[in-house]
This record gives C-alpha cells, sequence and structure tokens, in this order.
C-alpha cells in the first residue's frame, strides 16, 4: 500500500476544500493520479486500495461531520437518514423496523454485524461493484471505462441477467433495492453549499449511458442524506435476498415489494431488483401484472414470471432466472 496524508473534516465547507476527485474519477485508467477523496467507513474505499485499483495521495475523512449523522421521522414527512448514519443504526433503529419493513430487513441481510457498524449509507450508495473483473488490476473492463466486458463470455455465475448487454456487472448495495422501492430521494450538497434531490433512479447511471460511473456524483458533491417518504396506514411491503451463503455475502439476487393495499388487493406496487442489472432495477413488468389485482399465488406467479420475461441470461447465470422467480413470487406472497 502507498503512502497517503489524512485529513479528518469538521465541516462540509472544510471537506470540499480538500478533496480533488471522486473515487470513480480516480480509478479510471486515465483519471488524476494524484487525488485526495472522501473517505466514511472506509469499507470499500480500504478494498479498492488493497486491490490495487485506488491510489489516493489524501483520504478527506468525513466520518466526524457533525449533523451528517442525524435521523428524523414525522408521519407527515417520511425518514430523514444523514448520509453518516450507518448501516448498524438502520439496522436497529425501531421505526424504520415499524414503518420501513422492506428497508430493516434489506439493512440487516446486509454484509456482517462488523461491516454494519463501519459502513455509512452515503458509502454504500457510492460503493462501486463487486465485479471480479472491474476488481481485476489485469483487466481493463467496459466499466473501467474503456475496452470490453470480460464477463459476457467468461466467469459470469454472479452477473447481471438483465440490461447487460454492454457490461454485466451488478451494482452491490442491497440497500438500495429497499430503498428505490419507497421511492426514496438521495440529497446532494455541492461545493457552494447548492443542495439538489434526486430520485434513486436518477442517481445511478447504467453503463450503457457512461460507463465510467455507477452514480452521478461529481467531485464538487457530497451526499448529505436519503429522504424515504411517508408510508400510509395501509402500506406492507417485504424483502428477500438470496445469497451464495447464509452468513455474509452479497445478494445473488434480492427484491423488495411496497405495496399499498386494501385487504388483500394491492391499490399501488413497487418492485425492485438487486443483483439483476448493472443498477438497481425497478420492474415495470411486474408492477403492471399486479397493480390492482387481489393477491394470490397466481397473481404473485405472474408478476414474478412478468418480471424474467426480458432477461438475458449468460452463460453461467441462467439459474439466476429461475431464483428471481422463487423469491419475486415469495415476497410478494408475504404482503397477505
Ligand atoms: C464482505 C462484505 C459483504 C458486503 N455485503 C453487502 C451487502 O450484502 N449489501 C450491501 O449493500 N453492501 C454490502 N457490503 C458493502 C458495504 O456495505 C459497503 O462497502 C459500505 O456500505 C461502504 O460504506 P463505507 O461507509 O465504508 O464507504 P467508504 O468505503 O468510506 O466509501 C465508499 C465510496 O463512497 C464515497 N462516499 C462515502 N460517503 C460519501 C458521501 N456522503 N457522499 C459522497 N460520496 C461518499 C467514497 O468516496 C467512496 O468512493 C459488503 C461489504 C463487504 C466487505
Amino acid at each position: 500500500m502507498n503512502r497517503f496524508s489524512w485529513f479528518d473534516a469538521t465541516s462540509i465547507k472544510e471537506a470540499f476544500e480538500q478533496v480533488t476527485a471522486t473515487v470513480s474519477e480516480h480509478i479510471q485508467p486515465k483519471g488524476p493520479k494524484d487525488a485526495a477523496v472522501f473517505k466514511t467507513g472506509g469499507v470499500d474505499l480500504l478494498d479498492l486500495v488493497k486491490e490495487g485499483l485506488a491510489n489516493p495521495s489524501r483520504i478527506v475523512n468525513i466520518r466526524n461531520i457533525p449533523g451528517l449523522d442525524e435521523k428524523s421521522f414525522d408521519k407527515k414527512s417520511g425518514l430523514r437518514l444523514g448520509a453518516n448514519v450507518t448501516l448498524a443504526e438502520m439496522a436497529e433503529d425501531p421505526v424504520i423496523r415499524e414503518n420501513y419493513l422492506a428497508l430493516h430487513l434489506a439493512v440487516n441481510h446486509a454484509a456482517t454485524p462488523q461491516l454494519r457498524n463501519m459502513s455509512t449509507l452515503g458509502g454504500n450508495l457510492a460503493q462501486r461493484t463487486r465485479c471480479w473483473y472491474f476488481r481485476s488490476l489485469d483487466h481493463e473492463c467496459f466499466r473501467k471505462g474503456t475496452g470490453t466486458c470480460f464477463a459476457q463470455d467468461g466467469e459470469n455465475e454472479f452477473h447481471a441477467i438483465m440490461r447487460n448487454e454492454d457490461c454485466a456487472s451488478v451494482h452491490a448495495s442491497s440497500v438500495a433495492t429497499a430503498l428505490m422501492a419507497f421511492n426514496a430521494t438521495v440529497e446532494i450538497t455541492n461545493s457552494k453549499g447548492e443542495q439538489k434531490t434526486v430520485t434513486m433512479e436518477e442517481f445511478f447511471i447504467h453503463p450503457s449511458d457512461d460507463s465510467r460511473y455507477e452514480c452521478i456524483l461529481k467531485s464538487d458533491e457530497l451526499i448529505t442524506a436519503v429522504i424515504v417518504p411517508p408510508v400510509s396506514s395501509g402500506t406492507k411491503s417485504a424483502y428477500i435476498k438470496q445469497g451464495a451463503r447464509e452468513s455474509y455475502d452479497w445478494a445473488i439476487a434480492d427484491v423488495a415489494v411496497v405495496a399499498e393495499m386494501s385487504g388483500s388487493t394491492c391499490k399501488k406496487v413497487e418492485i425492485v431488483l438487486g443483483a439483476a442489472a448493472p443498477i438497481p432495477f425497478k420492474s415495470m413488468e411486474a408492477i403492471g401484472q399486479l397493480k390492482g389485482k387481489t393477491i394470490n399465488d397466481t397473481t404473485a406467479g405472474n408478476a414474478a414470471r412478468a418480471a424474467m420475461e426480458k432477461a438475458t441470461p449468460l452463460t453461467k447465470n441462467g439459474y439466476k432466472v429461475d431464483v428471481f422467480n422463487a423469491i419475486i413470487k415469495r415476497a410478494i406472497l408475504q404482503l397477505v
């Protein structure tokens, strides 16, 4: 590991005075080598450093900036989670458990208790894909902004089965799967103190649109909070993650379903798949199948099949279609 200097930012202003690049800009083959980058928990950043992909000359620790670790909730405006709230704090939060069950479950199934203690929500959303070709110094792959996607004809058992035409990496955040299903928004603050709020769909970037970035953040921008809208009293939600093993691991497939129910009739629903595509993927086909229907074995199965209609599995990951079929149906049935 190369030497780097360290700066402990005590305010957003101080942090912006130090930082020179996002990690995504820095690790591109033609990106700035002499970079000062943000760190919160450091779980993903330090992995990228150990893998030799990132080699920042300065680390700007934003973990201790006052206010960024605050959470608040009220029934009218919903839940506000500061970017530095840890996954452990979210996992234990009774308000999240009571009102946003799918989010509670997603966070509790992410990583390990030790990792959740370190990992922050902002870092989780801005982490890079775990695709082993992307993580390998030997592969100048599509997601690094150059070359080809080696997963297309390579070792692709954990890779994308949808929207995988140019790059078959999957996004690593399973927390985002649940947040998108609740129609959460991301608050971004820039170096001038200006704020914008974007939907989760706007936040993530599909590699076919720009292969160098997984999210829209620029070096003069910081996630300051995630806002989850209020839910009505009839809202029910479910989340299921399937990994290769029961203990810590990223998802092979995960799904979050959030529905406004009237008895067993689904008035409104959001169905989001994780580890299916290079970005968290809202299945409009499954949503279309379920909206306005009574939930039962048949309608849940139809929605799951509809979600997989446009799947384009690769040579070694066809099994993921069956896994998604099973967990989508199971998650929908958990609503009644
Ligand atoms: C073994 C293992 C299993 C895992 N399993 C899962 C899982 O199942 N589900 C899941 O979702 N995650 C999983 N993770 C990922 C883990 O949750 C993330 O690595 C972690 O959330 C990153 O958070 P961090 O605070 O450590 O980010 P850091 O490593 O500090 O930062 C990550 C990136 O975000 C940027 N950044 C950080 N904060 C901000 C901010 N506020 N604004 C803008 N940019 C910012 C940094 O510059 C860096 O580029 C796993 C990790 C490991 C090691």
